[in-house]
């Protein structure tokens, strides 16, 4: 079991482990894309930053994911509306529309080697339900003008290989790339720009130092006014309740090598990304390379073996009957951060302390984009009416204790829907 990432992607960016007492002016704990753009940003703006690290960077979700850019919040927009009300909905499904894009922006401006395709998304219905949720989605974002369009079945077949669909919203504003490249090159941009990362150098304790905090790791410590957390789905007791604000859910990856050309021109020759719009979402795409890599859900507990991935490569045998013969050499798993109410989260429980996190795994572009405005709320001293709403509590997730228990059932209970409904 290895993650194909860390032999594709540029490589790894040196981060030396904290050691000895310093300070800055803000103090980031988690090297993922949230981290990593709040850093980003916030040093290119002269903030002397310190970033932390339990791993290498991009160790948790963003150097395992499955590399799909994609747009918007997990809620329609309609419903993102519903939940925060007309102008904050708005302001959020703006977010969400714009960040594919400023993803692409940043790996063209830094000029991040993670092999960036702007070659659309699709989320696929493989029955009525799904193709209800196609429709409807296809319709709000046309209301609003974004580069959504239903695609039949016959179309879905053309662009997938596949008849297995019922229908598809293709959405242009999507794409994919290398995940732990893009998370690398951040890092390399925001060490340009002035930021110290440090890898290997988990978070130990966060405590008031006078007006200032002070966060501490096994060889040294760092004191700044202002701290951002963003470990999301590896969060642990670092702060009183943000463990019990999430559930983290984990999630499966298995990939081939590059396929020979004739299964390369058969399997999603569209070079979309795609993830179907089921109960068990399962997703993939085609890297440049021509590997396909399939994810979807998995046991909830740290993979052991190979076996614990089998339902994903009976899967894409089902949808492509060619690849009877080929085998996934690549597997591995990640945590992804659901909250209760599957919208992320900007918290400041106390006056310097940030908190950000639950993409409910789709994070690319919104945790990108997150981070971006976590830097801008705290240059702007809290002034700037940053998209995201900001919160002044963590909320627990109901019967938190019970997560693993709970996902288990959710995900039995959801396999099951789906294989009633013919999947
Ligand atoms: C298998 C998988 C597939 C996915 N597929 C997609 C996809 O295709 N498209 C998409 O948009 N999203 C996808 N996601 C979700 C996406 O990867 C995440 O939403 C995103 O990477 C979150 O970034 P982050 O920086 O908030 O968190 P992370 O990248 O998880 O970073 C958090 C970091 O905090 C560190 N940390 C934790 N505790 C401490 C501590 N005490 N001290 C120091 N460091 C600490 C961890 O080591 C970790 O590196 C997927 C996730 C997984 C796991």
């Amino acid at each position: 079991m290895k993650n194909l990432y860390l032999e594709t992607a540029r490589p790894q960016v040196s981060a030396p482990a904290l050691s000895g007492a310093q300070t800055a002016d803000v103090v980031i704990v988690g090297g993922g894309y949230t981290g990593l753009a709040a850093a980003l940003k916030l040093a290119g703006q002269g903030a002397r930053v310190v970033l932390l690290e339990a791993g290498e960077i991009g160790h948790g979700c963003s150097g395992r994911n499955g590399g799909q850019v994609n747009p918007g919040l997990k809620a329609l927009p309609d419903d993102v509306e519903a939940h925060f009300g007309a102008a904050r909905g708005k302001r959020m499904n703006q977010m969400g529309s714009d960040a594919p894009a400023e993803v692409f922006e940043l790996v063209e401006r830094y000029g991040i080697d993670c092999a960036p395709s702007r070659t659309g998304t699709i989320r696929a219905a493989i029955d009525d339900a799904g193709v209800a949720q196609v429709k409807a989605l296809v319709a709000q974002c046309t209301a609003r003008g974004w580069p959504v369009r239903f695609v039949d079945a016959a179309e879905m077949a053309q662009m997938t290989g596949t008849g297995i669909y019922r229908a598809g919203a293709f959405d242009a504003r999507g794409g994919h790339l290398n995940p732990l490249g893009y998370a690398r090159g951040l890092a390399l941009a925001a060490q340009a720009a002035g930021a110290s990362l440090h890898g290997q150098s988990r978070a130990t304790s966060v405590a008031r130092a006078g007006s200032d905090w002070k966060v501490s790791t096994a060889g040294g410590s760092v004191t700044a006014p202002e701290i951002v957390l963003c470990t999301n789905g590896y969060t642990d007791d670092l702060w009183p309740g943000f463990r019990q604000a999430l559930v983290p859910v984990w999630t499966y990856i298995a990939a081939t090598d590059p396929l020979p050309a004739a299964l390369r021109e058969k399997i999603m020759p569209s070079r979309a990304a795609l993830y179907e719009a089921a109960w068990d979402v399962v997703y993939y795409r085609l890297d440049d390379a021509g590997r396909l890599l399939m994810g979807g859900r998995g046991p909830q507990r740290d993979a052991r073996v190979e076996a614990d991935y089998g339902h994903l490569t009976r899967y894409a045998r089902k949808l492509w009957p060619e690849l009877k013969d080929v085998s996934f050499p690549w597997s591995w798993h990640g945590q992804v951060a659901i909250t209760d109410d599957h919208f992320p989260h900007l918290v400041a429980p106390e006056t310097g302390v940030h908190l950000m996190f639950g993409y409910n795994g789709r994070g690319i572009a919104v945790s990108t984009a997150s981070g971006r405005m976590v830097a801008e709320h705290i240059l702007s001293g809290g002034a700037a009416d940053v998209a995201l709403p900001v919160d002044g509590a963590l909320a627990p997730v109901p019967f938190h204790g019970f997560w693993k228990i709970g996902a288990e059932a959710t995900m039995a209970w959801n396999r099951l829907r789906d294989t009633l409904r013919g999947r």
